[in-house]
């Protein structure tokens, strides 16, 4: 752990496993803190809040620069830390790589970009000046399935906005966090500026971050039930709150759109990260016309797919993150299947050539699929697509709707009309249209409803960590 600029062991010496979740063996090993280890973090980030807030936007801009550079030097050893502990194949890790890496160079600038304004006042002998200032100590939480990029997605504003940071990383991924910090660190930010606790009890460390007056800031990324339970108790003690909680993303596919590019998009996007992302498409909704073409373009891509350890070349799809995933899965796939859906192909968990050592479980399509199904209902975070037809735009569009989450969505089709029709209509925070990959460091990441409040990246990032202030001056 890193605690006031000094790589620190638990207090009495604990360390908990990591596991490879390909093949299920141990990995590594990692300081397992508590209570008392967030609290000391939480006091070295206060005492350093002081003089770093006080630093210039452009001496913070050239330490997030000088990381930037020095995460890209990394970017092999970084993505093969990632594979080793979460299991996502090799090329798909350094991409995260780039893509954390991408982060830290736009809030490098950003930090030079918090501009405040004037505004005319209604009095003759007044004037008005808006500045904005870092918030204060920032707790951080994120989790397993990016463990990079949410790292740099809350890090590289906080710290550009001249805030100090403690961050809990997920359990099953400390080795990232602690490869990114040391990058921070040896970038030159100052001792207690970034602290990290790992621990594989999230509860207690999670419960100072809420309650600690030092702390004015919590920002979790991770499922809607912690982040509810977080935000409702930092809400109670006034703290700021940014919280990218779970999706459940539906992807249209008009009757107007060419099937096979859709299905190709729908292959690429839902298996990526071995469907353990929450913007994966979770609902599938084809036109009724379309579906057979859709279907077998996506079948044959899906056979194509190579499971096993992300080290081996040719290998496409890594293991799921634990058991207990494993175990979701099947019930959903279960459940749909009692419930009348189609395996048009997986549906089981992958046990040959060596994989029943991980977690693995067959990229599988879901046809037939309908409300009453868990899967139309629950994020499955999972290797499955479950596709539902429609006959007309609005019966899809309140399918669509019909969620309690509010992140991504996909409209696949040509007619401008209706791509602008739905991008207006879907109660979502990300749309892409004709595109699988609406998300880059420039562009604003969130969600609606129980997907979250706030917004990560882009130039709305920086401000979820500055304070807006006014002064009224009488002349
Ligand atoms: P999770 O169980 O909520 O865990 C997320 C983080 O919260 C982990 O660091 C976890 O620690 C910690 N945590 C769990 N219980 C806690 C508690 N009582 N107090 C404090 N911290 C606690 O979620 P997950 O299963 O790891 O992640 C998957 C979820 O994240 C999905 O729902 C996914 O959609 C969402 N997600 C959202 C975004 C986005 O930008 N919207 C991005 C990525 C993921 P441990 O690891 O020790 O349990």
């Amino acid at each position: 752990m890193l605690i006031n600029g000094n790589w620190a062991d638990a207090n009495e010496g604990t360390t908990f496993d990591v596991i490879n979740p390909a093949n299920g063996e141990v990995v590594g090993q990692v300081p397992d803190g508590d209570a008392a280890t967030a609290k000391a973090a939480i006091d070295a980030a206060a005492t350093a809040f002081g003089s770093w807030s006080k630093t210039t936007a452009h001496a913070r801009s050239a330490i997030l620069y000088k990381a930037w550079q020095l995460m890209l030097e990394r970017k092999e050893d970084l993505a093969r830390t990632m594979t080793m502990e979460q299991g996502k194949p090799l090329r798909a890790a350094r991409t995260e790589v780039q893509y954390a890496a991408d982060f830290l160079l736009w809030f490098a600038e950003e930090a030079k970009r918090t501009y405040g304004e004037t505004i005319p006042s209604a009095r003759a002998d007044q004037r008005f000046i808006v500045s904005h200032y870092p918030v204060g100590v920032v707790a951080a939480i994120t989790p397993w399935n990016y463990p990079v990029s949410m790292i740099t997605r809350k890090v590289g504003p906080a710290l550009a906005a001249g805030c100090t940071v403690v961050l809990k990383p997920a359990e099953a991924t400390p080795l990232s966090a602690i490869k990114v910090f040391e990058i921070l660190a040896e970038a030159g930010v100052p001792d207690g500026v970034i602290n990290l606790v790992t621990t594989s009890n999230p509860a207690p460390v999670g419960e100072e971050f809420v309650s600690n007056p030092l702390v004015r800031k919590l920002t979790f990324t991770g499922s809607t039930a912690v982040g509810k339970m977080l935000a409702g108790k930092a809400a109670g003690n006034m703290k700021r709150v940014s919280c990218e909680l779970g999706g459940h993303a539906p992807f249209l596919v008009f009757d107007d759109a060419d099937p096979v590019h859709a299905a190709k998009g729908v292959q690429l996007v839902k298996f990526l990260n071995t469907g353990q992302a929450c913007i994966s498409p979770n609902r599938i909704f084809v036109h009724q016309s379309k579906v057979d073409a859709f279907v077998d373009t996506l079948q044959s891509r899906v056979a194509g797919m190579q499971a096993g350890s992300g080290f081996e070349e040719g290998v496409t799809i890594g293991p799921l993150v634990d058991e207990r995933a494993v175990t979701k899965v099947s019930a959903q796939v279960d459940d749909a299947v009692a419930k009348g859906a189609e395996v048009v192909c997986g549906g089981n968990r992958l046990i040959s050539n060596g994989l029943d050592k991980g977690f693995f479980y067959a990229p599988t399509v879901l046809r037939g699929v309908t409300p009453d199904m868990l899967i139309y209902r629950e994020e499955t975070f999972g290797p499955v697509a479950p596709i539902i037809t429609f006959e007309d735009d609005q019966e899809a569009l309140k399918m669509a709707n019909d969620t309690s989450y509010g992140l991504a969505a996909y409209v696949y089709t040509r007619d401008i009309s209706r791509a602008m029709r739905m991008f207006e209509a879907l109660e979502f925070g990300i749309i892409g249209v004709n595109d699988i990959n609406p998300s880059a460091a420039s562009a604003p990441f969130g969600g609606m409803k129980d997907s979250g409040l706030g917004r990560e990246g882009s130039r709305e990032g920086i401000s979820e960590y500055l304070e807006t202030k006014l002064g009224g001056f009488a002349i």
